[in-house]
């Protein structure tokens, strides 16, 4: 049986976004089930478009999901005297043609061809001429695309595709400067690289046959390919920035796991009865063509959200405080690994993203917590100065160990004040985080530790008393 070599092959004229990322995913995942080999391949050609900075962007998003390479990364721009020798076969076979047409001269016969209802092609003016190189006139060199019958390609989501050879023009495989097109770098790359399974995007469907073609001409034997659908947005438009962030990499710094979103984009088009998580042994083991679907995905950040939630309580508190560091660093909070790992625990069940465990964790690194404005003009009021200056003093003088003796001592209080929990359960949250929502309020009472407690419900008072910040 032949290995099996899956590639990728980006054009590096911007980061790696979602569906390109998907595509990987199935490449990636289609070689590692078979055993085979994934060939990282960077489709740098157009020159005008493509970035070093893109190329080590795409790199780093790959990276990060995880996406492991065998070979490459290949650039198109250092292959060049491959491509070369390629087109001088297909001259010598008169497979291809030097065209001397001027582009006045085209464009203006296309005009005429669309206004007549025809499909715009180009007719073949030079197709017999046999012109040479030292024609003295600046050429282009076209493939000579056979007139007639079909060509047919295997498809693993759509079977066999046939197109009519009619259909096809005489694509230009070479520039006037001697640059080839894309059309042809990729066969000779595919085929140099043997590559068995072609698997990307089906806006590349219509290439295909073109593609096909030249194969033939140069006595190749075709991979078989998969033509992946396109990506959607929740509400069947085409995938764009509205429907969420569209580069990986974004996705990394708003606080997603890789295992995650590779997860959400591997379930993206392909399914395996209604299994939602995999593991990546599980992926590898079950990913197949025949469960990809041919319609086309939709993106539901939603559900990322949710399998992110998943993942993230999955994750050990160790490697999670790690993820967790440079989100507070952005912040400018410092704080230490092991103290971050121990909060971990408590906040997990609450976060959605690494984001959230760092927002919700600010507090415990920072000397003065600042109030949100609305919940200390709510909460903070002269009536709960009082109590609130009580607590403090109370609380600095009991074990706090243990939250229930936090608890026992915040309880002896409301009781002989007539409160009712809330009334300076809130009060108190402000006090310690800045805000409404936290945590069990004895827990976070305990993980802060007695003297932050005792400090900050003691400022908390004063505020209440004046009305004015006096951290
Ligand atoms: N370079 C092409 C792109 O980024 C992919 C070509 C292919 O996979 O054959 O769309």
């Amino acid at each position: 049986m032949t290995e099996i070599r899956t590639r990728f092959a980006p054009s590096p004229t911007g980061y790696l976004h979602i569906g390109g990322a998907r595509t990987a995913i199935f490449s990636w995942l289609y070689a590692r089930r078979h055993g085979g080999k994934f060939i990282l391949r960077i489709e740098d050609t157009d020159l005008e478009r493509s970035t070093d900075e893109s190329i080590r962007q795409i790199i780093e998003a790959m990276d990060w999901l995880g996406l492991d390479y065998d070979e490459g990364p290949f650039r198109q721009t250092a292959r060049q005297d491959i491509y070369r020798k390629r087109i001088d076969e297909l001259l010598d076979g008169d497979h291809a043609y030097r065209c001397v047409c001027p582009k006045e001269t085209l464009d203006k016969k296309r005009d005429l061809m669309m206004k007549s209802g025809k499909k715009p092609r180009y007719d073949g003016t030079c197709r017999g001429k046999n012109i040479k190189a030292d024609c003295g006139e600046p050429f282009v060199i076209r493939f000579k695309t056979p007139k007639d019958g079909e060509t047919v390609v295997e498809d693993l989501l759509r079977g066999e595709v046939r197109f009519n050879n009619e259909e096809l023009d005489d694509m230009i495989i070479a520039r006037s400067d001697g640059s080839p097109t894309y059309n042809f770098c990729v066969v000779v790359d595919d085929s140099d690289m043997k590559i068995s399974h072609v698997i990307r995007g089906d806006d590349h469907l219509a290439n295909t046959p073109r593609q096909a073609v030249i194969y033939k001409a140069l006595g190749l034997a075709l991979p078989k390919f998969a033509h992946v659908s396109m990506i959607l947005g929740r509400d069947g438009a085409r995938l764009s920035k509205r429907h969420g962030a569209m580069s990986v990499m974004e996705y990394r710094d708003r606080g997603f796991l890789p295992g995650a979103l590779l997860n959400y984009l591997v379930r993206l088009g392909w399914s395996h009865g209604d299994q939602e998580v995999f593991t990546l042994e599980e992926m590898k083991t079950y990913f197949d063509f025949g469960a990809v679907s041919k319609s086309a995905a939709k993106f539901d950040e939603e559900k990322l959200l949710w399998l992110n939630t998943e993942y993230l309580r999955a994750e050990p508190p160790q490697k999670l405080a790690q993820l967790v560091a440079p989100f507070l660093e952005e912040k400018g909070v410092k704080a230490e690994l092991e103290k971050i790992e121990k909060l971990i625990p408590m906040l997990v069940q609450r976060a959605k993203t690494v984001a959230d465990l760092a927002s919700g964790m600010t507090y415990f690194f920072i000397d003065n917590v600042e109030y949100n404005e609305k919940a200390a003009t709510k909460f903070l009021k002269p009536a709960v100065a009082e109590p609130l200056k009580e607590l403090s003093s109370r609380i600095g003088n009991i074990d706090f160990s243990s939250e229930e003796n936090i608890e026992t001592a915040f309880r002896a209080l409301i009781d002989e004040r007539g409160m009712k929990l809330k009334e300076l359960a809130q009060p108190v949250r402000i006090a310690l985080t800045g805000g409404t929502v936290s945590p069990g309020l004895f827990e976070v009472m305990k993980a802060l530790g007695q003297a932050k407690c005792v400090a900050r419900i003691k400022t908390a008072g004063e505020y209440s008393e004046s009305g004015e910040n006096v951290n």
